[in-house]
C-alpha cells in the first residue's frame, strides 16, 4: 500500500475570483466529481455545470435541449472523455466549436488502468506492485486526443518515452477520478486552462489548485488508514466501476456483474461469475446507483449477506468545491460498512 504524501496545509481557504466585475469561465463538466474540481479551482462553484442527472447513468445518457443551449455558451468543457461519456463527443464538436474542450483521461500523467475484461478480477492482480506502476504511470505523458492537442500546442508537453504506451485513453478502464492522485493531476490542467480563458486570475486559480491538491491528499491519507482492517476482504461489484479507488487504497474486488461499461451481462458472463462466486463466495455487494442497479440476485442464487451502495458521482452531495471529498469519504465509509466482518 502507498503511502501518501501529505502536504503540510496552512489554513489557507480557496479564493474566489468570481466577482460582479468580472464573470469567472463559464465551463461545462460531465459528472459532479468533475464539475466540484473546477470549483476547488474557481473558489466557487459559480459558473459551473454538470451535465450528468444525479441517479443517470454516465455510459448511457443523452443530452437535453437546456443542456445543448448551455454547451453552447461554453468557454470550456471538462470531461473524462469519450470512453465515459461518448453521447458528449459529438455535442462538443457541434455545440461548442470554439470552447476548449478537456479530456482529463488524456491529460500527460494520468494514471490510466487497463479495462478488466476477466470475470474473476482477483488471480490476475499483483498486489506489491502498486508503488511501481504508480512510479511508472508519473512518467507516463498519455495520449492526447486530436482536440488535447491542438489546446496544449506549444506549451511544452512533450511525449516522452511512454512504456504504458499500450493503455492509452480510448483502451483505459474511464472511471479515473476514484484515483485521488489523477484528482490532484487534473487540477492542476484545470489551473491551467482556466488560467488561458481569465488570464487576470491565472495566480488564483494556480493557488486554489494547490489547496485543493494538499486537502485531497490529506483525505486520501484518512482513507487509507480507514480502510486498513478490511483490504482482505473479496466482494462483489455490480458495476466494474471502481478499479481506480481499489488501485488507491487497495481493497480488491472479486468480480463485477455489469463490465466496465455497464453493459447488461450476457448469459455466458452470468454463468462463468456463478462458477466464481461459488468456488470463492462474496459477503458484500456493492451497488452502484450509476447503473440504477438496485436489486440483484447473485447468479449462484444465493444472497449475500450485506450489500453496499456507492455514490462515486457524489449523489446526495450538495453541488459545490466540497463534492469530490464528500464523494471519496462517502465511497470509503460505505466500503468499511460493507466489508466489515
Ligand atoms: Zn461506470
Amino acid at each position: 500500500m502507498r503511502a501518501f504524501f501529505v502536504a503540510l496545509l496552512g489554513l489557507f481557504t480557496a479564493i474566489s475570483a468570481t466577482n460582479a466585475q468580472e464573470a469567472g469561465p463559464k465551463v461545462v463538466t460531465d459528472i459532479a466529481p468533475v464539475g466540484a474540481l473546477v470549483a476547488m479551482v474557481l473558489g466557487d462553484e459559480e459558473g459551473v455545470s454538470v451535465l450528468l442527472p444525479e441517479n443517470a447513468s454516465v455510459h448511457s445518457f443523452s443530452l437535453r435541449p437546456s443542456q445543448a443551449r448551455n454547451l453552447q455558451r461554453a468557454d470550456a468543457v471538462i470531461w473524462i472523455g469519450p470512453s465515459l461519456s461518448p453521447w458528449l463527443e459529438r455535442s462538443i464538436e457541434n455545440l461548442a466549436p470554439d470552447a476548449i474542450s478537456v479530456p482529463l483521461i488524456s491529460v500527460p500523467n494520468t494514471l490510466k488502468l487497463i479495462i478488466r475484461e476477466d470475470i474473476g478480477f482477483i488471480e490476475h492482480e499483483h498486489h506489491g506492485d502498486h508503488d511501481e506502476d504508480h512510479e511508472d504511470a508519473a512518467h507516463d505523458e498519455g495520449l492526447h486526443n486530436e482536440d488535447a492537442e491542438e489546446d496544449h500546442e506549444g506549451e511544452g508537453h512533450e511525449e516522452d518515452d511512454d512504456h504504458d504506451n499500450m493503455i492509452n485513453a480510448a483502451t483505459a478502464d474511464p472511471h479515473a477520478w476514484l484515483e485521488p492522485n489523477n484528482a490532484v493531476v487534473w487540477l492542476d490542467e484545470i489551473a491551467h486552462v482556466l488560467g488561458e480563458i481569465r488570464p487576470e486570475f491565472r495566480e488564483i486559480y494556480a493557488a486554489n489548485a494547490q489547496v485543493a491538491a494538499g486537502k485531497i491528499m490529506i483525505t486520501a491519507a484518512g482513507i487509507s488508514e480507514k480502510l486498513a482492517d478490511v483490504r482482505e476482504i473479496p466482494f462483489l461489484l455490480a458495476h466494474d466501476g471502481t478499479q481506480y479507488f481499489e488501485h488507491a487504497f487497495g481493497v480488491a474486488a472479486q468480480a463485477a456483474i455489469r463490465d466496465v461499461n455497464d453493459a447488461t451481462p450476457s448469459v455466458r458472463r452470468l454463468h462463468d461469475l456463478g462458477q466464481q462466486l461459488e468456488d470463492a463466495p462474496v459477503s458484500c455487494v456493492m451497488l452502484d446507483n450509476e447503473s440504477g442497479y438496485k436489486e440483484i440476485t447473485l447468479p449462484s442464487g444465493e444472497m449475500p449477506d450485506r450489500f453496499g451502495t456507492l455514490r462515486s458521482m457524489g449523489q446526495g452531495q450538495t453541488f459545490g468545491p466540497d463534492l469530490y471529498i464528500a464523494m471519496l469519504n462517502d465511497v470509503a465509509d460505505t466500503f468499511v460498512t460493507c466489508l466489515k466482518p
